[in-house]
């Protein structure tokens, strides 16, 4: 059987065996493959075409961001989160990804939905993020500082498409990274370790459910009323909290799987105690099948600041006395501005021109 470009099939998993498991970044590496093919290749395609323009690593070493330029020049941000082990679970290696340049969707304390929509991410730009990191952590395992002992973790673990961007807005080219990064010849990252997390688009959600794909959903919610979502959230206009909650229970249905919801805490505007309540009686139908994820928010030019510890404690104790299972997602990452869009946001400021008077 032949390929599209008339080379035979078994070629076709050599180069996915070179790039996602070899990590290779040429064709002219590619030793198994006919010289004549490298060279074609090299003239007809390219691989992960992005540029790191500037990487951070935070003191602790356990958070590294990188900003990106894609080959139109426009500017993305990916995330390495390392976890060292804890208790029963292993050491975990966390890429977060960003699937598009910009958001469409404006959420009023988001630095990405600030700048307004540039483009969708190609699948290759989305998996190039993973790669870039798979590779420099088999290159230079990691192992937690004052944790001797521990084994060192040389490969990812999971994904997280909780950088730059809208990933339900950019569904095909999200789903055919998704599908690559789990497939056995590609990545072969379960699809349990990979995360989608969504502003909230309905239909989108609707079809997720239906995809043979065994991902984990987290939903952006932030506020547990259809008067306050619509004010830091406008997507919520267009599809309000019933609409989505619906869609989030015909999930849980089609899927049996739980559902995140993630809950920026936004001192002052909805961290009350009766912001805490509202939130336990949206969820309470879906039982033990929803899950909140409460996220002090990473302060931005916005304004918005995070609650102190006793805030954080109270709303969580309501929770847990309605019976809605919660976390809070510990801040990290602070001093190399680890919220989405914040590193591109802090680069484009110190690159503007200067204007001339
Ligand atoms: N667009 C998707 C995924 C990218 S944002 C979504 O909105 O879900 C990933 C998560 O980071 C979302 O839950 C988002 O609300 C949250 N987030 C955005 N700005 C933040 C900030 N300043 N501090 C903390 N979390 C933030
Ligand atoms: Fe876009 Fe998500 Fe930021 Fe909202 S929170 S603006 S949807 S990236």
């Amino acid at each position: 059987m032949a390929g599209r470009a008339g080379e035979a099939a078994f070629r076709a998993k050599q180069i996915y065996s070179w790039i996602y498991q070899q990590f290779v970044d040429n064709f002219a590496a590619m030793s198994n493959l006919p010289l004549k093919l490298r060279q074609r290749l090299e003239e007809e395609a390219c691989i992960g075409p992005l540029v790191v323009r500037s990487e951070m690593s935070s003191k602790d070493d356990r958070t590294r961001k990188i900003l990106l330029e894609l080959a139109d020049g426009k500017l993305i941000e990916s995330v390495l989160m390392l976890y060292p082990p804890l208790g029963e679970s292993s050491a975990r290696a966390t890429v977060c990804v960003s699937s598009q340049a910009g958001c469409a969707f404006g959420c009023t304390f988001c630095a990405t939905g600030q700048m307004g929509f540039d483009r969708h991410l190609q699948s290759g730009e989305i998996i190039a993020q993973v790669l870039h990191f798979a590779r420099e952590l088999r290159a230079t395992p990691w192992s937690a500082a004052g944790l001797p002992g521990s084994t060192p973790i040389d490969h990812i673990t999971n994904i997280v498409l909780m950088g730059m961007g809208e990933p339900l807005h950019n569904y095909d080219n999200v789903l055919q990274a998704l599908r690559i990064l789990n497939s056995a010849a590609g990545f072969n990252l379960g699809a349990r370790h990979m995360t989608v997390s969504t502003v909230g688009l309905v239909p989108a959600i609707r079809k997720l459910s239906q995809e043979q794909l065994q991902v984990n959903l987290a939903i952006s919610l932030h506020a547990p009323t259809n008067e306050a979502r619509s004010q830091t959230m406008p997507v919520n206009r267009k599809y309000p909290l019933e609409e989505l909650l619906a869609a989030c229970q015909d999930y849980i249905t089609a899927t049996r799987r739980q559902v995140t919801f993630e809950y920026v805490l936004l001192a002052g505007v909805n961290d009350t105690p009766e912001r805490a309540q509202q939130l336990a009686e949206l969820l309470a139908p879906l039982k033990q099948f929803a899950h909140v994820n409460c996220i002090p928010v990473n302060a931005t030019s916005a304004g918005y600041r995070p609650p102190g510890p006793d805030a954080i404690r109270a709303f969580r104790n309501i929770l847990f006395e309605r019976g809605i299972s919660n976390s809070v997602r510990a801040e990290r990452g602070d001093d190399i501005a680890a919220a989405c869009g914040q590193l591109r946001t802090r680069f484009e400021n110190r690159h503007k021109a200067i204007p001339v008077v």
